[in-house]
């Protein structure tokens, strides 16, 4: 005996191999080929919640949840040349006072 058909169950005599399912969000009878696995962001791809759901239920997945990827550090410069504090605490030479003349080799720019 075939389970008995209430007033919300879809029916349409041309959709014979199709078969009806309920929405696991909603509780509404749907065909079951309208029904979709309801997936979520979760580190780096989409995971199945395994739960199927009709059309009017199914969530965009939420961008918010992906991993955060962050990008590779700066490239450094190739021969750096910082200030040498060492040599200036042993009493080598001292610190430019005058910046100006110090970045432009005396040579004022204007
Ligand atoms: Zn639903």
């Amino acid at each position: 005996m075939p389970p008995p058909h209430d007033l919300r169950c879809p029916v349409n005599p041309f959709r014979v191999n199709d078969y009806t399912g309920i929405c696991d969000r909603c509780g509404a009878k749907v065909w079951l080929s309208d029904l979709s696995w309801q997936e979520e962001f979760a580190g780096f791809g989409l995971i199945n919640l395994n739960l199927l759901v009709c059309r009017d239920c199914l969530d965009i997945p939420n961008e918010s949840l992906k991993a955060i990827i962050i990008g590779p550090d700066s490239v450094p410069p190739r021969w750096p040349r910082p200030y040498n504090y060492a040599q200036q605490n042993a009493g080598g030479t001292a610190a430019p006072t005058n910046v100006r003349e110090f970045l432009f080799d005396g040579d004022d720019p204007g």
